[in-house]
């Protein structure tokens, strides 16, 4: 059988994709590793309209019911190859597809402090998931390494839980939303390091501390490394489609690449990496994936 369109990718993006595709009627497959995509792991998420204060879970799984009541079809596969003759083919591991048009939401993967220890202690103290691994470090003394919003979120999270958190940024200062930074000067349990990277993680079978560029050495029972994420474009780089110097995805107003009938958006694409913009181009990727759809049944 071949698909209209195949969209691959299961978060904010992907699924607003699937609502308008099935909505355009057509014949629409969802490719996801991971349903839910990074919003899953928010602790809290207060900027999407129409559903306040709800951890990011909870958000995407209504989201999700919101495109399987249209009955989208999903498929729990990663993708591993993608091909143009004609029509497009997305490999898995299990099976191959046919579909006109692709509509690439595939996000972007955590990236790593890449300093010595980091991957020996993977799990056991280091964690890029606090909401995945918080709950874990009840009445402990924690970092955060990253200035961001979603670091300082994570720290929000982990102060509910641990009896300390250290935020270690390389900058003067955190850049998170001010609505968020408030909520991190005002928590007694958190304190900011500035100007400061991790360089070392040490511990045997366990973390037990960090030594940092300024000459200190912290102990610590758990370390969250939040600092960014790589785009993951591979699939797209190796169809031929654009990339910029941050490897994400070049894509214009309509949400197409230079490859006729690939289109992207969200996180793997330069644009503001939230699930509201997320899911507002994965819908115009849909309409223009349709709109190239009709265009190739003119011919
Ligand atoms: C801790 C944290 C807190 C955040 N808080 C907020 C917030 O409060 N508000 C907000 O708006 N945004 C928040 N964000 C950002 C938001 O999560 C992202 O902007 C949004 O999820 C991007 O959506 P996306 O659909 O582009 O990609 P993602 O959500 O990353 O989804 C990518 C999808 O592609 C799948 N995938 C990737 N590669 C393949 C492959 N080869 N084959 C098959 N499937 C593949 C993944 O499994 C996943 O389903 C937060 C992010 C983090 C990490």
């Amino acid at each position: 059988m071949v698909y209209d369109i195949i969209i691959i990718g299961g978060g904010p993006g992907g699924l607003a994709a699937a609502i308008y595709a099935t909505r355009y009627e057509m014949k629409a497959l969802l490719i996801a590793k991971a349903m839910g995509g990074e919003l899953a792991t928010a602790p809290m998420v207060d900027n999407y309209p129409g559903f306040p204060g709800m951890t990011g879970y909870d958000l995407m799984k209504k989201i999700e019911d919101h495109a399987k009541s249209f009955k989208v079809e999903i498929k729990a596969e990663e993708a591993i190859g993608i091909t143009k003759n004609g029509a497009f083919k997305v490999k898995t591991a299990k099976e191959e597809y046919e579909a006109k048009a692709i509509v690439l939401v595939t996000g972007s993967e955590r990236r790593k402090l890449k300093v010595p220890g980091e991957e020996e202690l993977m799990g056991k103290g280091v964690s890029y998931c606090a909401t995945c691994d918080g709950a874990l470090f009840k009445g402990a003394v924690v970092g955060v390494v990253g200035g961001s919003d979603s670091a300082a979120k994570e720290a929000l999270l982990l102060a509910e839980y641990a009896k300390k958190v250290y935020i270690i940024y390389r900058k003067p200062e955190i850049r998170a939303e001010p609505a968020t930074k408030k909520l991190v000067y005002a928590n007694p349990k958190i304190e900011i390091i500035n100007n400061a990277n991790v360089v070392k993680i040490n511990g045997e079978k366990m973390l037990e501390s960090v030594d940092l560029d300024t000459g200190k050495n912290m102990k610590l029972e758990g370390l969250f490394i939040e600092i960014g994420g790589i785009p993951a474009s591979d699939l797209a780089e190796k169809l031929g489609a654009k990339l910029n110097e941050k490897l994400e995805v070049v894509i214009n107003e309509d949400c197409e690449t230079n490859v006729p009938g690939l289109f992207a958006a969200g996180d793997v694409t330069p644009v503001w990496k939230q699930a509201i913009v997320a899911a507002g181009y994965g819908s115009i990727a849909a309409y223009s994936a349709y709109n190239y759809i009709k265009s190739l049944e003119a011919k």
